[in-house]
């Protein structure tokens, strides 16, 4: 079988950044991927919907007993923005100056397409696996992670012995292995209008999520803790509107918030905070608020010191030629919900790519994409071999 030669290894690249997966389309990223393996029949592949034209892809290769490692990567991008901020069509993957363009290039189709390089090598190499890899590749995680919850809820990463996550980590120069957790709420405050010449007839609906607003940002206050890594509990009220026109007691007002968790603390802390301060305030007259969440995501705790992070060490210093800087992440990862999966394993973070994510003008630069393929090859190898790997999955079998 012809091996492939580093020109195909960027086609592959330029072809899932030329597909635009806007918060949708992942489908076509899907197919476009499977049509790669199409020729390793010994590849399971499957599709599992989430939405019309939003697929998220599952493929195992290996057909031995052992550990079987995952590899996670999102299909989504963010919206490209402006496009006159972009030097290039943000779906063209020009290359220029030894980089290659467009969005999702760092976050994170760089970080997904070598992972399936990485796959598709071991496949034409041969390599007899002792045990499996799985590629979880997800729909919705820029807005959500929702397609990484459909495949932990379905059973598509139970038992894993680890994950690796292929955001981009600084060019490959970073392993993360903890991050911050995420919540976003929104608060309605109902009122009643009136003339403003007769606020005493209503209800203001401003007035009473203003009460709300500082009650929120002092009481939550009390998670002072600082994780070493990760720092604090961030809390910031960034969204709000209300009213309806200015000589009207206002009917309707809403506020959108947004906390940055810690591992110390689990969201359901901070739900129950919030829904005391909802509940204690609908006690008073006229006060009628409600609240609702978006997309909520659990901090990643892990351990610094767990095997996998070993591995991927001992992998660095050979491949790269580098020892990887060790450290935390303030964005929340599909890991989260991959972590909820039964069977206890660690996952890090570790990918190609610039600081340039969700950015115009984003790039990846070819050399850290390369190597990236080269890392996953290499590690996969020294995950499944690794002897305290193999060592707890007996002792769980
Ligand atoms: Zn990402």
């Amino acid at each position: 079988m012809q091996i492939m030669n580093d020109q195909k290894k960027i086609e592959i690249l330029q072809k899932i950044i030329q597909i635009n997966s806007v918060n949708s389309n992942e489908t076509q990223v899907a197919d476009y991927i499977s049509s790669l393996f199409s020729k390793f029949p010994e590849v399971d592949i499957q599709k599992i919907a989430y939405a019309p034209n939003r697929d998220n892809l599952v493929l195992t290769i290996g057909k031995n007993k052992g550990p079987m490692l995952g590899l996670t990567g999102h299909m989504d991008v963010v919206a490209p923005g402006n496009l006159e901020d972009w030097n290039y069509d943000p779906f063209s993957a020009t290359i220029a100056d030894d980089k290659v363009y467009g969005r999702g290039a760092t976050d994170m189709k760089s970080g997904l397409a070598a992972l399936v390089v990485a796959l598709l090598e071991l496949l034409e190499h041969k390599i007899e696996l002792p045990g499996k890899i799985r590629l979880l590749a997800t729909v919705g995680e820029e807005t959500g992670e929702y397609g990484a919850a459909q495949l932990t809820k379905e059973g598509f990463a139970d038992n894993l012995a680890g994950l690796l996550v292929a955001e981009p980590t600084s060019n490959m120069q970073n392993i993360v292995y903890t991050a911050r957790g995420v919540i976003d709420y929104k608060v309605k405050s109902y009122g009643k209008t009136a003339h403003s010449a007769e606020p005493q007839l209503g209800i203001n609906a401003i007035d009473n999520l203003i009460v709300f607003y500082h009650l929120a940002l002092e009481r939550l206050l009390k998670f002072n803790k600082t994780d070493p890594v990760l720092g604090g509990v961030t809390h910031n009220i960034t969204k709000i509107k209300g009213g309806e026109q200015v000589n009207s007691i206002p009917s309707y007002a809403e506020l959108m918030g947004n906390i940055r968790t810690i591992p110390d603390y689990p969201n359901q802390y901070f739900y129950d905070e919030l829904e005391k301060i909802i509940a204690e305030l609908n006690q008073k007259e006229g006060f009628k608020l409600a609240i609702t969440y978006s997309f909520p995501e659990e901090a990643i705790s892990g351990k610094p010191d767990s095997q996998i992070i070993k591995i991927a060490q001992k992998t660095h210093q050979t491949v790269l030629g580098s020892a990887a800087k060790i450290t935390g992440s303030s964005g929340a990862n599909d890991g989260a919900e991959f972590l909820q999966a039964k069977g206890d394993f660690n996952s890090i973070e570790l990918g190609p790519g610039s600081n340039t994510s969700h950015q115009s003008n984003e790039y990846v630069e070819i050399s850290d994409y390369l190597n990236a393929v080269k890392f996953y090859k290499q590690f996969a190898l020294d995950f499944l071999q690794n002897k305290q790997i193999r060592k707890t999955i007996s002792e769980t079998d």
